[in-house]
């Protein structure tokens, strides 16, 4: 958009915000969602809603040319061959320091300050030495003025960019190369959006966000990624399963197509049983359990899924049967699910004795 003043008129904080998320798309649903949280997004350190906000603030000044400065400084950079995101974010490193000066000791907005450091912002070719004079006119020495803002002062053309993390989709010393609107980091970025979304009780956002990234990895066609994005909806449909249902039954089919190996496949048909019951199939997903357990009768460990399949709806003395086989079989089933299946049932017989407990309680109350 070009900035003309006499279009300004009706500019407000909020057509700022729309300017800074067309920008972060991946951070659209979280903004549409941000009324519903109950904690502070804040992922891996990094607050992605101040980010917009403090970005929005530098746009709104940038607009609206109040301080004019801000938009010279967005000019500068732009001439330089930033992106109109970089130099915005730019823009936005400086006004941090400052606005977080006024709050923390309680002063004004240093308004001289920060218009005189956007004057030089993007001009300085070479760090001056501590004791020299501060090269933005202050007439303090560079170590009290502008020294401690550092590489705010001679910014990066990766100016704005927010990385929430890194490790689903790529390595940090991929994404530490890549613009603010790279794909890729916006794949990556999204698993951690979906991430807070989803541990704030948003299972639908959380789902939709990750199925933007299912559909760009789709256009892709890269079946590595596609394997991702498949699992974290999978993951997600464990997590929030009460929420989701049967969910993610068609992309639990889809992995058992590109399955490889016989584990990887074992689990995912078990997987599969538990969506179907957990969109209301229970019989459906009972069989499916039996099924697999005909066709690979030593695994233990796909016994014991299936016992706990069963307590969920309400087949407790099957559910129980099966944990105790598998106790008794302790000699000859794997460490693993010999432990988790004991405690299980230690679990369960803890549950009834405080049942039983508590209804002498209320019989003794009575009489
Ligand atoms: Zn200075
Ligand atoms: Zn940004």
């Amino acid at each position: 958009m070009d900035y003309r003043i006499d279009e300004l008129e009706n500019y407000t904080e909020e057509d700022a915000i729309q300017t800074i998320l067309d920008e972060h798309p991946e951070l659209r649903l979280l903004w549409e969602n941000l009324s519903e949280l109950f904690f502070e997004p804040v992922i891996n350190g990094v607050n992605p809603v101040a980010h917009v906000y403090f970005e929005a603030i530098a746009e709104t000044q940038i607009a609206t040319g109040d301080p004019p400065e801000a938009r010279d400084a967005m000019e500068r950079l732009l001439q330089q061959g930033y992106t109109r995101h970089a130099a915005r974010g730019a823009v936005a490193a400086l006004l941090i320091p400052h606005l977080y000066d006024s709050l923390q000791n309680r002063k004004p907005f240093d308004i001289e300050g920060y218009t005189r450091r956007l004057r030089v912002l993007g001009t300085l070719l070479r760090l001056p030495e501590r004791n020299d004079l501060c090269f933005c006119g202050s007439g303090w020495k560079y170590k009290r003025c502008c020294g401690p803002l550092g590489s705010i002062m001679t910014p990066s053309r990766f100016a704005g960019r927010l990385i929430l993390g890194y490790g689903a989709y790529a390595g940090p010393e991929v994404l530490v190369d890549l613009p603010h609107d790279d794909p890729l980091l916006q794949l990556e970025n999204k698993v951690y959006v979906a991430d807070i979304l989803g541990r704030n009780g948003l299972a639908e956002a959380a789902w939709a966000v990750l199925e933007e990234n299912l559909s760009l990895v789709r256009e892709w066609g890269d079946e590595k990624f596609l394997k991702r994005a498949l699992q974290d909806l999978l993951e997600l449909n464990h997590e929030l399963e009460m929420e989701l249902g049967g969910r993610a039954v068609p992309v639990v089919e889809e992995l058992i197509e590109m399955a490889t190996g016989e584990e990887e496949l074992r689990d995912l048909l078990c997987d599969r049983a538990d969506f179907m019951a957990a969109g209301g199939a229970v019989d459906e997903a009972h069989e499916a359990y039996r099924q697999i357990l005909a066709n690979i009768p030593h695994w233990h460990f796909g016994r014991y899924r299936y016992a706990l399949f069963l307590l969920s709806y309400e087949m407790e003395e099957e559910g129980e049967r099966v944990l105790r086989e598998l106790v008794a079989a302790k000699e000859t089933i794997d460490a693993e699910t010999y432990r988790e299946a004991r405690g299980m049932l230690e679990d369960m017989m803890e549950g009834r004795r405080l049942e039983a407990e508590a209804e002498q309680r209320r019989l003794a109350e009575k009489t």
